[in-house]
């Protein structure tokens, strides 16, 4: 297997920075991140930073991708889903968790090749190209939703889709930085946390960013 050791070292940089839960550290132990970014960066793929993944998008930082997994507090046969599928790292650590995932990507050709990837690993995910600030409702209510791109304001029909005991990470902000919010929902009351100090790519879409990003 290429990259054992560089992996071993991204999971020691994690831990180093405070990620604690060992499922979410074993899970991306194994993820080859390099088969998810783009070919001049399979060197730097185990770095801890965003890479580029094709239509001016990117993979989030590995650090960030275990802070929003474990914020999540996942149990194994939860149905989640995932707000901007990008390369579909984020997805299949979600599935390799144990969750049944459900997730949605504006732009098309990154849709198609996430699904080659699920499929090549043998993985069911439930994937569909359009807009995920509306949520999908045919398949509500979620145990978690996790946005990975940075809105201006936490799409309405997403805390709808929560189930009761749901957990909702989300980061909040301009376009240029970020808070993450972390909001849980009992029955019709919602609880919010926030954290300081992301930087996403933005969410374009009805309840989001207006097109003219990227
Ligand atoms: N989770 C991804 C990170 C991708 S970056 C990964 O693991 O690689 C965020 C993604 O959100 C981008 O691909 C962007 O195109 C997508 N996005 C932005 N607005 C969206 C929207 N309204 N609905 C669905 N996807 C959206």
């Amino acid at each position: 297997m290429r990259f054992e050791t560089e992996r071993a070292e991204m999971i020691e940089v994690l831990r180093q920075k405070g990620i604690w839960d060992e499922n979410v550290l074993r899970v991306m132990g194994t993820v080859e991140r390099h088969h998810f970014v783009d070919a001049p960066f399979v060197n730097r793929a185990y770095e801890d930073s965003a890479l580029p993944i094709g239509q001016e998008q990117t993979i989030s930082q590995p650090y960030t991708v275990a802070f929003m997994t474990q914020a999540l507090q996942l149990k194994r046969g939860e149905k989640v889903l995932e707000v901007g599928t990008g390369s579909g790292y984020q997805a299949v650590v979600l599935a390799l968790l144990g969750c049944r995932v459900f997730t949605i990507e504006r732009h098309l050709p990154l849709v198609a090749r996430a699904r080659k990837t699920f499929d090549r690993l043998n993985l069911h995910i439930a994937s569909k190209g359009g807009d995920g600030s509306v949520g999908w409702s045919e398949f509500a209510p979620f145990d978690a939703i996790i946005v990975t791109a940075g809105a201006p304001d936490i799409p309405p029909p997403l805390k709808d889709q929560l189930a009761d005991g749901g957990r909702l990470v989300v980061p909040v902000g301009d376009r240029e930085i970020q808070k993450l919010l972390v909001v849980r929902r009992t029955g019709s009351h919602f609880t919010q946390q926030e954290i300081d100090g992301f930087k996403f790519v933005p969410l374009i879409g009805k309840n989001a960013w207006s097109n003219g990003g990227k």
